[in-house]
């Protein structure tokens, strides 16, 4: 086994196949992320986005090929150096009932108060959180965020972790205009220096991105730089 190194990732998928059972989703998947760089994946429901962002966190792995990020096969690395340099943030958010501190840290009670703070800051939170009773003590629950307070949420969760290569699955499919703003400005800042996949339906929303894959069937219908496409 081997430690992922610190810093921005690279990904590379080398002919992968992916089946769930035996309905085939990828069929020899080749595309490459050059680290540092961000990185659109685009293509209709069930195309297979997130098939490969499960690939990529290691959910998963390939039936056939390998999924290398920077030069470490995902089923060579330590899961524990995975996890935390792999930000993912998925479709579904899940928020505790507990309280804000511990739906940041997943409970883990090492994490320093001022570093929540300060990613509370970076993702325009602040007023958000003195609005809560308790700072960040106070409760919460799934029933009490907003669809755009708890992507929010879990982007913070993700930056926390200050992690090398961030997917985000969908990021603004239930944002309405003013959050999605906000989480466009939160990502300019915390992207940079990082490698992201950007996971959506239509390109319009990943025209930011630096190359872009289309994808049909879990075959590559596009790819190049987006400005191009
Ligand atoms: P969406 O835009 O709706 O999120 P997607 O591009 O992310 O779609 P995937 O979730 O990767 O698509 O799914 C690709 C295909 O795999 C779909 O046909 C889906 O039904 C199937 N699939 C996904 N997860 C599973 C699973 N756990 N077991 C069986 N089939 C699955
Ligand atoms: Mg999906």
């Amino acid at each position: 086994t081997r430690t992922l190194q610190k810093g921005a990732l690279s990904v590379r998928f080398d002919h992968v196949t992916f089946s769930y059972q035996d309905k085939k989703i990828l069929d020899e998947l080749t595309f490459e992320v050059p680290a540092g760089t961000s990185f659109g994946l685009v293509g209709r429901t069930g195309a297979g986005k997130s098939t490969i962002a499960h690939l990529m966190f290691r959910m998963y792995d390939p039936v056939q090929g390998r999924v290398l990020l920077g030069e470490v096969d995902t089923r060579d690395a330590t899961l524990s150096s995975l996890r935390s340099q792999v930000g993912f943030v998925t479709q579904d958010v899940q928020v505790f009932d507990a309280t804000l501190r511990e739906n940041l840290t997943f409970f883990d009670r090492s994490v320093d108060d001022s570093l929540l703070l300060s990613v509370l800051d970076t993702l325009e939170l602040r007023p958000w959180l003195d609005g809560l009773p308790d700072g960040l003590s106070s409760r919460i629950s799934p029933s009490s965020l907003s669809a755009g307070q708890a992507q929010l949420l879990a982007l913070a969760r993700v930056f926390l972790k200050d992690p090398g290569l961030v997917i985000l699955d969908e990021p603004s499919s239930k944002l309405d205009l003013v959050t999605e703003a906000m989480v466009e400005r939160a990502l300019d800042r915390m992207l940079a220096g990082r490698t992201s996949i950007i996971i959506a339906h239509r390109l319009d929303t990943i025209l930011r991105t630096d190359h872009t894959l289309v994808l049909s069937q879990g075959a590559v219908v596009e790819h190049g730089v987006t400005a191009d496409l």
